[in-house]
């Protein structure tokens, strides 16, 4: 995922290499996953986003080729085409008023997004800055 830059340029067809099929483990904590009776073997299988070359990782199985994904995995693959989505410019987006308070500067949420933050006990915010004037908000 390195070399990203956040410029918006159209991606091509051509960049993106190959469907990718994959199962989520059931079990994705018993590593490696077995299939077909045997133990998969993990294996590094590597797409083009916009030119970069990216890699991840997936349990593959000798005999029937069926690839899985472990709970890490996944996340690193979905990751991948969250990035993905948003240099096709395919991400959700929202124009919110950025309000100020004679100090700060801040941002709120809409009501619907935040219902289940309590519960999940949201209480972070991890801004990475693409440009001055572009960030990612996460929330954890
Ligand atoms: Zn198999």
């Amino acid at each position: 995922m390195r070399n990203m830059t956040p410029e918006e340029e159209e991606i091509k067809e051509e960049d993106i290499i190959g469907e990718v099929h994959v199962t989520i483990a059931s079990d994705a904590f018993s590593k490696p996953i077995t299939c077909c009776s045997r133990k998969t073997k993990k294996a590094t299988k590597g797409m083009s986003l916009k030119g970069q070359k990216v890699t991840y990782d997936v349990w593959k199985c000798g005999k029937c080729e069926e690839e899985y994904l472990d709970s890490q995995q996944a996340e690193k693959l979905e990751d991948i085409w969250a990035i993905q989505k948003f240099l096709e410019g395919k991400s959700p987006t929202m124009e919110r008023s950025l309000n100020y308070d004679g100090k700060t500067y801040f941002v709120r949420f809409p009501k619907d997004l935040t219902a289940g933050w309590a519960k999940q006990k949201k209480e972070k915010a991890r801004l990475t800055m693409l440009s001055p004037d572009r960030y990612l908000v996460e929330v954890a």
